[in-house]
């Protein structure tokens, strides 16, 4: 399947994704591991993301665009993919457009995950995640068997940079203004699949029954 996942940092876009993977062997492409990535091997993308990712502000159009255009090119792409965190901007969503005409791919759905912003806070403030493989942990509901230590790959579990108050808040008042539109743009391409995420089962079965699988 090839599926945008849509919803506010917190909303369950990678748990979901994750999920979705083991289902049909689709991809998952989050742009924000993609760049997280960068910034630990400190390559030119990562120092130039860096600033950005901290304060919780978006990284430039067009340093996404360049990774997107050659990652949704790569041989696994073949077997579909659940895009993670991408698009983020309207320009974004237009240049993706653009883009998947170009090598041919058409979308089965926009997936937009609705959760109420308190949920959002409590999950953001309580998430860790594993540093090497990106497995994702929560203190209350879901800690890594030993503390710190993932339960997968033996990484190191920690708090994201940019979760502390400052960049949450700063990152749900980002996606309010510039992710939120994106909703009614795909809306208006028919595409738009909006479903009220509390659990991420219900969410899987909804996305299952509507592609059809
Ligand atoms: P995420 O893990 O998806 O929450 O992304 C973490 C951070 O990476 C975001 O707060 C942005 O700084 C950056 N980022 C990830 N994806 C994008 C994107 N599509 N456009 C702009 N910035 C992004």
């Amino acid at each position: 399947m090839r599926l945008i996942l849509l919803g506010a940092p917190g909303a369950g876009k990678g748990t979901v994704a994750k999920m979705l993977t083991k289902i049909d062997g689709s991809v998952q492409i989050s742009t924000g591991d993609i760049l997280r990535a960068a910034v630990k091997n400190g390559t030119d993308l990562g120092k130039k993301a860096k600033e950005f990712m901290d304060a919780g502000d978006l990284v430039p159009d067009e340093l996404i665009m360049g990774i997107m255009k050659d990652r949704l090119r790569e041989d696994d792409c073949k077997a579909g993919y659940l895009l993670d965190g991408f698009p983020r901007t309207i320009p974004q969503a237009e240049q993706l457009k653009v883009l998947l005409e170009e090598i041919g791919h058409k979308l089965d759905a926009v997936v937009n995950l609705n959760v109420p912003r308190d949920v959002i806070l409590d999950r953001l403030t309580t998430r860790r995640t594993c540093t090497d493989c990106g497995a994702i942990y929560n203190v209350k509901s879901n800690p890594p068997k030993e503390e710190g230590k993932c339960d997968k790959c033996g990484g190191p579990v920690v708090q994201r940079d940019d979760e502390t108050e400052e960049a949450i808040s700063n990152r749900l008042d980002v996606y309010n203004e510039k992710t939120a539109p994106l909703a009614d743009f795909y809306k208006g391409e028919g595409m738009l699949l909006d479903i009220e995420a509390t659990s991420s089962d219900t969410v899987v079965d909804a996305i299952k029954g509507h592609v059809g699988i």
